[in-house]
């Protein structure tokens, strides 16, 4: 097993600094990182074809649970997006200096530290839920909190804010897709390439069927 400690950024914490892959050997989760292709809000493929999705080890064994919950009435996560390295948030910024849909690279956002997500609600076979707006759509309407809907989409939204906020997820106001770790200050931004990441599966480090810790 190869773990990745980050030993540049001098914290005290090295168990605080290790991120696991969210792999699609959880059972329905789907995986489909947004900027892996040029098919996004940026038209850049910010990250390399391959990238995996990583998370901090106990945001990942939350996320586990969000899966099985919804997995059991017939329903799955689709993650968009996952921990982001600082280089490209710096990127992204140039492109789209507004803090209302890019975290300042100066101060880091959830997603260098491996504590906040992307997602969206697919059923049984992974096929994608209506919900208000595509992801990455910075108009009113993605609001976490804008109610004039279609009746399918306000309830498919409802479905997984009620599931990701019992599991310890944040919700963000100006994004219905995206989900911060409630404890995500106590991890700090990182800026590990995708290419160096060499990472445990979360999965293998349980050996139970779910996420967690070991
Ligand atoms: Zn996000």
């Amino acid at each position: 097993m190869k773990i990745l400690f980050v030993f540049l950024l001098g914290v005290s914490s090295l168990k605080a600094q290790t991120l696991v892959e969210i792999g699609s050997k959880a059972d329905g989760l789907v995986i489909e990182l947004r900027y892996t292709t040029a098919d996004n809000y940026f038209k850049t493929a910010f990250y390399p074809r391959h990238a995996p999705a990583l998370l901090r080890p106990k945001t990942a064994a939350k996320l586990a649970l969000v899966q099985a919950e919804l997995k059991s009435q017939g329903l799955g996560l689709k993650i968009w997006d996952a921990y982001r390295p600082l280089s490209v948030q710096r990127t992204m910024w140039r492109t789209l200096p507004d803090a209302r849909f890019v975290a300042d690279p100066v101060k880091g956002g959830r997603h260098n530290r491996g504590a906040a997500l992307d997602a969206t609600l697919v059923d049984a076979q992974g096929v994608e839920r209506r919900m208000p707006t595509a992801h990455d759509d910075f108009s009113e309407k993605a609001g976490a909190h804008f109610n004039l809907l279609r009746p399918e989409a306000f309830k498919n939204r409802e479905k997984l804010q009620q599931v990701m906020t019992k599991h310890g997820f944040a919700l963000f106001e100006s994004e219905w897709w995206h989900f911060d770790d409630a404890d995500w200050e106590r991890y700090e931004a990182l800026d590990v390439p995708f290419e160096t990441a060499e990472v445990p599966d979360a999965r293998l480090m349980c050996g139970d069927g779910g996420w967690g810790e070991r």
